[in-house]
């Protein structure tokens, strides 16, 4: 029989959890005749009483597990140690809060079975209950990062997608420190289906992403999948030297065929502030890629696991 691994990563989520799990758990007992399943909550640091929640789910199904982290890791983290544990030859992420709409389930596993695809990912065709401007910048941030990155990321995708072993091994493959799995899903290739649905709100609590977190996502995002903001600081570079020639030249002219009066005295503090701007911007955009590889480099583990009720698990990593 074939087993299904949801990885549920969870922050401060002790309202939405006990409605979660009743309802999954309601859809995958509907297809124990065909599939077997394990939950694995990951507990983010949670400052609530979610781990109380879990410890308590685990008591009473022995389908849910649980890995606690010794602090707040974030979503990415979470995410990583699902799948390093997931031992399922499927396996999906959740969002606790019943975003992810559990029903989606069997019409995913029903499209992986048929063979054609090797994952089915999910993407909200509608924002309602989203700030406007929130909206907007996703869509330009997708518009963004697809023109300039081979991520291929399709707008208003979730991390809810249920893939086939080789996909989480791929996924697992890639250990690299700074994450953002909406890239990497897309970066490993395979062949995906989107399942378009309408947005869902949030059952209980509330989101964790600031308007700061998710512009600090997207910029991430951008800096993990694309070289090409370094490109455009030494184009910028050239560029200006090009335009530094060409004044040069229209000033010995100008000099040489109407002599020198004074003048000028704002527009050079104007030129020399604005060429300042642009070489701190683009030491900034390298600042940028070198602070990611010196992340990278410290070889830092993702998580750490303070307790847990899985067996073999992974707890640092
Ligand atoms: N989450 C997490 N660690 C964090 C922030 C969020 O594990 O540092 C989890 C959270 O519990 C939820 C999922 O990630 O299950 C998505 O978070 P949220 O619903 O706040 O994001 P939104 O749906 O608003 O984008
Ligand atoms: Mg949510």
């Amino acid at each position: 029989m074939k087993k299904i691994s949801l990885i549920v990563p969870c922050y401060n989520e002790q309202e939405a959890l006990p409605i979660f799990h009743r309802e999954v758990t309601s859809v995958l007992q509907g297809l124990s005749d065909k599939y077997d399943y394990e939950l694995i909550y990951i507990n983010d640091g949670s400052k609530d009483k979610t781990l109380e929640v879990l410890k308590g789910l685990a008591e009473a199904d022995s389908k849910a597990t649980y890995l606690s982290f010794s602090r707040n890791f974030g979503k990415e983290a979470a995410m990583y140690a699902g799948f390093t544990n997931a031992k399922g030859d499927y396996v999906a992420v959740m969002d606790a809060d019943m975003q992810d709409p559990p029903s989606l389930i069997p019409q995913m596993l029903e499209i992986l079975e048929s063979g054609e695809y090797d994952s089915v990912a999910t993407r909200r065709v509608s924002r309602q209950g989203e700030p406007p401007i929130r909206s907007w910048f996703a869509r330009l941030f997708y518009r963004i990062i697809n023109k300039i990155s081979d991520a291929d990321i399709v707008d208003g995708a979730r991390d809810f997608r249920l893939m086939k072993r080789e996909m989480v091994d791929a996924i697992c493959s890639m250990s690299e420190y700074n994450r953002f799995s909406k890239g990497i899903f897309g970066w490993i290739g395979f062949r995906t289906y989107w399942l378009p649905y309408e947005n869902v709100e949030r059952v209980a609590g509330e989101t964790k992403w600031s308007f700061w977190k998710l512009l600090k996502y997207a910029i991430d995002g951008i800096i993990n999948f694309s070289q090409v903001p370094l490109s455009i600081a030494s184009w910028g570079g050239l560029l200006m030297t090009m335009l530094a020639i060409l004044a040069l030249i229209f000033i010995i002219v100008r000099r040489l065929v109407f002599g020198d009066p004074v003048n000028g005295w704002a527009s050079t503090i104007c030129i020399v502030i604005f060429i300042g701007g642009i070489q701190l911007f683009s030491m900034g955009i390298m600042g940028q890629y070198m602070a990611k590889t010196y992340m990278e480099t410290k070889n830092r583990p993702h998580y750490i696991v303070a307790e847990t009720n899985r067996e073999d698990a992974t707890k640092i990593k």
